[in-house]
């Protein structure tokens, strides 16, 4: 166990010896940032003593909130029974086989298999891993490249920020030579004068140019996220996801629905792939499958890969240490206990999605709002100094980052991503919790608003 210590004794040890995520090191060490020490419901708390409501779910895992002892009690028998053992040498364990069956029989009915991992990106590693062994025993070893979207998020690997679409991020390694990226489908970034609907069907026609202009014989795999998070909550427009499908069932290559954010009910069905009623072969998934309580992740695979890998494929030289850990497996388990028992997918499609989207939407007669999107438990806000116009508030997309400010000071998490503001609220919201989640959003808006002079 840790030692006693104070808010700031806490925030210099920190500071001193711990590298973060996507952190600006030196900015960390004079900001010192925030230490949270516990959590309840939508609650977290810092040692500072405030409490902030988590509208991001931690990092869009906990979908049933903070407060959920199920889960470590599951974790906690695992544990006394069998707190480790490998999956590799023929050997498995209780509960990951029992994960398995059990994420085979809530996905659409083409997935057969599960291959776990750790993360949803050793998940997207493992995806490649799998569309290369697939088609190298199809006798197709040119397909290789693989198309994805700018400003999609799909881990932070080298391969899977390579699939990843951040420029900030690209810049800073070489990418993998055999990625692609087609155009996000951000009606309001990219869609100009377009509708939204006749933009829809242009950003789904370029993964069919792409296509052509690299070369079916040469394309392995499309990479999606249903709705893009890390990106900005890019809801597409409704037109988007059917045409892309019409383009898939016309061409011979493999479609991979990264539902690391999507997955486990946020969108309103289990899959966000069930909500656009695309047919994936692999999807990806990780983060509320535990309700984030445990690391894991892994990918579903489809009837059509599993059949050519298990039939021909001799033993598959990829896997990890922790694959199907014993523990994880628990705590998935007992997460999607609580998730079916409670029925929480058809809370997010049928009660507290529709009241979060009703009230979320009602944010856009705000001055400096100029364009809302959402779905299921998933919002965002364009901040615009000129709704007609939308004319940002500043250059350099820095205003997400002073209404940031503001959110944390009226004890609301909400993530900035460039000037988008975005929420990711627990499922277990109540619609008071939901109408004080939109009080504080409101009172930054206004704040930023302010600071802005608008
Ligand atoms: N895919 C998507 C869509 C994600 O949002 C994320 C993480 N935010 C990942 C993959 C990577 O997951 P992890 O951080 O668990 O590696």
């Amino acid at each position: 166990m840790y030692k006693e210590k104070t808010s700031s004794q806490w925030k210099n040890l920190d500071a001193s010896y711990h590298l973060h995520p996507f952190t600006d090191f030196q900015e960390y060490q004079s900001s010192k940032g925030r230490i949270i020490e516990k959590a309840e419901h939508i609650y977290i708390y810092d040692t500072d003593g405030k409490k902030y409501l988590d509208a991001m779910s931690g990092l869009w895992c906990c979908s049933l909130g903070y407060t959920q002892p199920a889960i470590g009690e599951a974790v906690a028998n695992q544990f006394n029974q069998l707190p480790y053992y490998n999956n590799f040498f023929q050997c498995s364990n209780a509960p990951a086989a029992e994960l398995a069956e059990r994420l085979v029989k809530i996905s659409p009915k083409q997935f057969t298999h599960v291959f776990f991992t750790n993360s949803g990106s050793e998940a997207n590693d493992t995806n490649i891993r799998l569309i290369r062994r697939y088609w190298d025993l199809k006798k197709q070893p040119k397909k290789r490249y693989i198309i994805a979207r700018s400003n999609a998020y799909h881990g932070s690997t080298i391969a899977a920020a390579s699939l990843g679409g951040f420029k900030s991020v690209h810049d800073q390694f070489e990418t993998l030579p055999y990625t692609s990226h087609i155009i996000e489908p951000n009606w309001f970034t990219e869609g100009e004068n377009h509708s939204s609907k006749d933009f829809g069907i242009i950003a789904a026609q370029e993964l069919e140019k792409r296509i052509d202009e690299i070369g079916e014989a040469n394309i392995a795999a499309f990479i999606a996220e249903p709705i893009q998070g890390a990106g900005g909550v890019i809801v597409p427009p409704s037109s988007y996801w059917p045409e892309v499908q019409r383009i898939l069932n016309e061409r011979d290559i493999l479609f991979v629905s990264d539902e690391v954010i999507c997955g486990f009910g946020r969108t309103g069905s289990m899959f966000g792939c069930e909500t656009y009623n695309t047919k994936p072969d692999l999807i990806t998934f990780a983060k509320a499958v535990t309700n984030g309580f445990q690391p894991l992740g892994g990918v579903l695979v489809n009837d059509r890969i599993s059949e050519v890998i298990t039939k021909d494929g001799g033993e598959f030289g990829h896997g990890f240490t922790y694959s199907g850990h014993p523990i994880a497996c628990a705590a998935a388990l007992a997460t999607l206990d609580i998730l079916e028992k409670q029925n929480f997918v058809s809370r997010v499609a049928n009660d507290i999605g529709p009241y979060l989207q009703s009230k979320w939407h009602e944010l856009s007669d705000h001055e400096i709002v100029g364009h809302i999107r959402g779905a299921g438990m998933l919002g965002s806000i364009e901040l615009v100094r000129d709704k007609i116009t939308n004319e940002r508030l500043e250059p350099d997309q820095k205003a997400g980052g002073i209404c940031r400010e503001f959110c944390i000071a009226n004890n609301l998490v909400m993530r900035a991503v460039g000037d988008s503001m975005i929420i990711s609220p627990p499922f277990v919201c109540s619609h008071e919790d939901i109408d004080l989640l939109i009080e504080r959003a409101r009172k930054s808006l206004d704040q930023t608003a302010a600071y802005y002079n608008v």
